[in-house]
Protein backbone atom coordinates (compact mmCIF):
# COMPACT_ATOMS: atom_id res chain seq x y z
CA UNK A 1 0.00 0.00 0.00
CA UNK A 2 1.56 3.71 -0.97
CA UNK A 3 -0.50 5.84 1.46
CA UNK A 4 1.56 9.39 1.29
CA UNK A 5 0.68 12.39 2.99
CA UNK A 6 3.14 15.72 2.48
CA UNK A 7 3.96 18.56 4.78
CA UNK A 8 5.54 21.47 3.02
CA UNK A 9 5.37 25.64 3.33
CA UNK A 10 3.52 27.23 0.64
CA UNK A 11 5.16 27.00 -3.25
CA UNK A 12 7.24 24.42 -1.69
CA UNK A 13 6.32 22.00 -5.29
CA UNK A 14 3.75 20.05 -3.06
CA UNK A 15 1.26 20.16 -5.85
CA UNK A 16 3.75 19.26 -8.73
CA UNK A 17 5.15 16.57 -6.81
CA UNK A 18 2.85 14.62 -5.89
CA UNK A 19 0.97 15.35 -9.47
CA UNK A 20 4.19 12.71 -10.62
CA UNK A 21 3.43 10.38 -7.47
CA UNK A 22 -0.30 9.86 -8.21
CA UNK A 23 0.60 9.80 -12.16
CA UNK A 24 3.65 6.61 -11.61
CA UNK A 25 2.02 4.98 -8.68
CA UNK A 26 -1.97 5.21 -10.10
CA UNK A 27 -3.11 6.26 -7.15
CA UNK A 28 -5.70 9.04 -6.28
CA UNK A 29 -4.93 12.53 -5.03
CA UNK A 30 -7.35 13.11 -2.10
CA UNK A 31 -8.11 16.77 -1.41
CA UNK A 32 -9.63 17.37 1.62
CA UNK A 33 -10.39 21.01 0.24
CA UNK A 34 -12.08 19.21 -3.01
CA UNK A 35 -13.91 16.81 -0.82
CA UNK A 36 -15.00 19.68 1.06
CA UNK A 37 -15.89 21.76 -1.92
CA UNK A 38 -17.74 18.93 -3.43
CA UNK A 39 -20.40 18.85 -0.75
CA UNK A 40 -20.97 22.64 -0.96
CA UNK A 41 -21.70 22.29 -5.06
CA UNK A 42 -23.82 19.07 -4.37
CA UNK A 43 -26.10 21.51 -2.12
CA UNK A 44 -26.08 18.42 0.35
CA UNK A 45 -26.71 19.06 4.60
CA UNK A 46 -22.88 19.34 5.03
CA UNK A 47 -22.29 21.57 2.35
CA UNK A 48 -24.54 23.89 3.72
CA UNK A 49 -22.57 24.04 7.00
CA UNK A 50 -19.64 24.39 5.94
CA UNK A 51 -20.08 27.18 3.18
CA UNK A 52 -19.33 30.24 5.30
CA UNK A 53 -16.72 29.18 7.13
CA UNK A 54 -14.78 28.11 3.61
CA UNK A 55 -15.74 31.13 2.39
CA UNK A 56 -13.60 33.26 4.90
CA UNK A 57 -10.86 30.43 4.96
CA UNK A 58 -11.02 29.30 8.34
CA UNK A 59 -11.41 25.82 9.27
CA UNK A 60 -14.22 23.28 8.68
CA UNK A 61 -14.88 21.22 11.77
CA UNK A 62 -13.15 18.27 12.47
CA UNK A 63 -16.55 15.97 12.78
CA UNK A 64 -16.87 16.76 9.56
CA UNK A 65 -13.63 16.50 7.53
CA UNK A 66 -13.41 13.25 9.86
CA UNK A 67 -16.57 12.23 8.31
CA UNK A 68 -15.54 12.52 4.89
CA UNK A 69 -12.54 11.59 4.75
CA UNK A 70 -13.11 8.24 6.03
CA UNK A 71 -15.83 7.67 3.30
CA UNK A 72 -13.44 8.56 0.63
CA UNK A 73 -10.64 6.45 2.08
CA UNK A 74 -12.99 3.54 2.36
CA UNK A 75 -13.70 3.66 -1.32
CA UNK A 76 -12.02 0.68 -3.60
CA UNK A 77 -9.84 2.95 -5.51
CA UNK A 78 -7.81 4.12 -2.28
CA UNK A 79 -6.90 0.30 -1.18
CA UNK A 80 -3.57 0.75 -2.62
CA UNK A 81 -2.66 3.96 -1.99
CA UNK A 82 -3.21 7.48 -2.15
CA UNK A 83 -1.93 10.89 -1.35
CA UNK A 84 -3.89 13.14 1.33
CA UNK A 85 -3.85 16.53 0.72
CA UNK A 86 -4.93 19.24 2.73
CA UNK A 87 -4.73 16.88 5.70
CA UNK A 88 -3.66 16.63 8.58
CA UNK A 89 -3.07 20.39 9.28
CA UNK A 90 -2.03 20.20 13.06
CA UNK A 91 -1.61 17.91 15.87
CA UNK A 92 -4.49 17.56 16.41
CA UNK A 93 -5.93 16.00 13.03
CA UNK A 94 -2.59 13.65 13.00
CA UNK A 95 -4.30 12.22 15.56
CA UNK A 96 -7.00 11.58 14.46
CA UNK A 97 -5.54 10.69 11.22
CA UNK A 98 -3.78 7.68 12.86
CA UNK A 99 -6.93 6.00 14.24
CA UNK A 100 -8.98 6.52 10.84
CA UNK A 101 -5.89 4.21 9.64
CA UNK A 102 -6.04 1.79 11.75
CA UNK A 103 -10.01 1.54 11.82
CA UNK A 104 -9.30 0.76 7.71
CA UNK A 105 -6.63 -1.11 8.94
CA UNK A 106 -4.18 0.87 6.55
CA UNK A 107 -0.31 1.02 7.02
CA UNK A 108 1.54 4.23 8.79
CA UNK A 109 2.36 5.24 5.07
CA UNK A 110 5.43 7.61 4.06
CA UNK A 111 5.28 11.56 5.60
CA UNK A 112 7.45 13.35 3.35
CA UNK A 113 8.36 16.77 4.75
CA UNK A 114 9.51 19.28 1.72
CA UNK A 115 11.73 21.50 3.70
CA UNK A 116 12.20 24.88 1.89
CA UNK A 117 13.77 28.34 2.62
CA UNK A 118 11.46 31.19 3.18
CA UNK A 119 12.38 33.53 0.99
CA UNK A 120 12.68 31.69 -1.81
CA UNK A 121 9.18 30.03 -1.19
CA UNK A 122 7.94 33.13 -1.41
CA UNK A 123 9.80 33.80 -4.35
CA UNK A 124 8.68 31.04 -6.28
CA UNK A 125 4.95 32.45 -4.60
CA UNK A 126 5.16 35.37 -6.33
CA UNK A 127 5.64 34.04 -9.95
CA UNK A 128 4.00 31.25 -10.10
CA UNK A 129 1.48 30.76 -12.27
CA UNK A 130 -1.14 27.61 -13.10
CA UNK A 131 -3.55 26.30 -15.43
CA UNK A 132 -7.54 27.42 -15.23
CA UNK A 133 -8.37 23.96 -16.16
CA UNK A 134 -5.90 21.16 -15.25
CA UNK A 135 -4.32 23.19 -12.11
CA UNK A 136 -0.60 22.58 -13.24
CA UNK A 137 1.95 25.27 -12.04
CA UNK A 138 4.87 27.03 -14.17
CA UNK A 139 7.29 29.31 -12.41
CA UNK A 140 8.08 32.38 -14.68
CA UNK A 141 11.40 33.15 -12.90
CA UNK A 142 12.88 29.31 -13.63
CA UNK A 143 12.84 29.01 -17.48
CA UNK A 144 12.37 25.08 -16.47
CA UNK A 145 9.49 25.55 -15.52
CA UNK A 146 7.90 28.15 -17.60
CA UNK A 147 5.38 27.63 -19.70
CA UNK A 148 6.65 26.66 -23.70
CA UNK A 149 4.02 29.48 -24.70
CA UNK A 150 3.52 32.56 -22.78
CA UNK A 151 -0.10 32.37 -20.71
CA UNK A 152 -1.15 29.08 -22.23
CA UNK A 153 -0.42 25.86 -20.74
CA UNK A 154 1.66 23.24 -21.93
CA UNK A 155 -0.22 20.32 -21.21
CA UNK A 156 -4.24 21.34 -22.09
CA UNK A 157 -3.75 24.48 -23.80
CA UNK A 158 -5.82 26.49 -21.17
CA UNK A 159 -5.00 30.03 -20.25
CA UNK A 160 -2.50 30.27 -17.13
CA UNK A 161 -3.63 32.63 -14.60
CA UNK A 162 -2.30 33.74 -11.00
CA UNK A 163 -3.53 32.36 -7.58
CA UNK A 164 -5.35 34.63 -5.85
CA UNK A 165 -3.95 33.68 -2.55
CA UNK A 166 -0.26 34.44 -4.42
CA UNK A 167 0.40 37.90 -2.93
CA UNK A 168 2.78 38.99 -0.34
CA UNK A 169 0.53 39.47 2.41
CA UNK A 170 -0.96 36.00 2.04
CA UNK A 171 1.73 34.54 1.48
CA UNK A 172 3.50 35.69 5.06
CA UNK A 173 0.04 34.92 6.73
CA UNK A 174 -0.17 30.83 4.69
CA UNK A 175 3.49 30.78 5.96
CA UNK A 176 2.83 32.21 9.10
CA UNK A 177 0.12 29.64 9.88
CA UNK A 178 1.93 26.78 8.72
CA UNK A 179 5.03 27.18 11.09
CA UNK A 180 2.28 27.48 13.83
CA UNK A 181 -0.27 24.34 12.73
CA UNK A 182 1.52 22.52 10.63
CA UNK A 183 5.19 22.57 11.34
CA UNK A 184 4.54 20.75 14.74
CA UNK A 185 3.86 17.64 12.85
CA UNK A 186 7.27 17.11 11.73
CA UNK A 187 8.50 16.31 15.76
CA UNK A 188 5.35 13.98 15.46
CA UNK A 189 6.16 12.04 12.80
CA UNK A 190 10.19 12.28 13.38
CA UNK A 191 8.92 9.99 16.61
CA UNK A 192 6.83 7.91 14.96
CA UNK A 193 9.70 7.18 12.41
CA UNK A 194 7.91 7.44 8.86
CA UNK A 195 9.00 10.51 8.31
CA UNK A 196 11.30 11.08 4.82
CA UNK A 197 12.51 14.93 5.22
CA UNK A 198 13.57 16.71 2.01
CA UNK A 199 15.69 20.40 1.63
CA UNK A 200 14.26 21.41 -1.94
CA UNK A 201 15.71 24.15 -2.03
CA UNK A 202 18.96 23.50 -4.66
CA UNK A 203 17.03 20.67 -6.19
CA UNK A 204 15.24 19.75 -9.46
CA UNK A 205 11.38 18.04 -9.77
CA UNK A 206 13.12 15.12 -10.68
CA UNK A 207 15.97 15.00 -8.40
CA UNK A 208 12.66 14.71 -5.71
CA UNK A 209 10.42 13.10 -7.32
CA UNK A 210 13.82 10.56 -7.18
CA UNK A 211 14.52 10.66 -4.00
CA UNK A 212 10.68 9.52 -3.01
CA UNK A 213 10.54 6.81 -5.59
CA UNK A 214 13.89 5.42 -3.51
CA UNK A 215 11.80 5.48 -0.71
CA UNK A 216 8.67 3.57 -1.37
CA UNK A 217 10.49 1.02 -2.97
P1 LIG B 1 -7.46 23.86 0.38
O1 LIG B 1 -8.11 23.48 -0.91
O2 LIG B 1 -6.59 22.78 0.95
O3 LIG B 1 -6.73 25.18 0.29
O4 LIG B 1 -8.63 24.05 1.45
C1 LIG B 1 -9.66 25.00 1.26
C2 LIG B 1 -10.44 25.21 2.55
O5 LIG B 1 -11.03 23.96 2.97
C3 LIG B 1 -9.64 25.66 3.75
O6 LIG B 1 -9.46 27.07 3.76
C4 LIG B 1 -10.54 25.20 4.89
O7 LIG B 1 -11.67 26.05 5.02
C5 LIG B 1 -11.05 23.86 4.38
N1 LIG B 1 -10.15 22.75 4.75
C6 LIG B 1 -9.43 21.95 3.91
N2 LIG B 1 -8.71 21.02 4.58
C7 LIG B 1 -8.98 21.24 5.90
C8 LIG B 1 -8.53 20.64 7.11
N3 LIG B 1 -7.62 19.64 7.11
N4 LIG B 1 -9.03 21.11 8.28
C9 LIG B 1 -9.93 22.12 8.30
N5 LIG B 1 -10.38 22.74 7.21
C10 LIG B 1 -9.91 22.33 6.00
Amino acid sequence: MKNIIFIAPPAAGKGTISARVCTEYNIPHISTGDLLRNEIANGSKIGLEIKDAMAKGEFVSDEVITKLLKKRLSSKDSKKGFILDGYPRNIMQAKTYDNILKELNYEDGLVVFLDIDKNLAMKRALSRVVCSKCGLSYNLINKEYAPIKEGICDNCKSPLKTRSDDNEESFINRFDTYMKETYPLIEFYEKKGNLLKIKVDDMTVDEIFDEIKKVIK
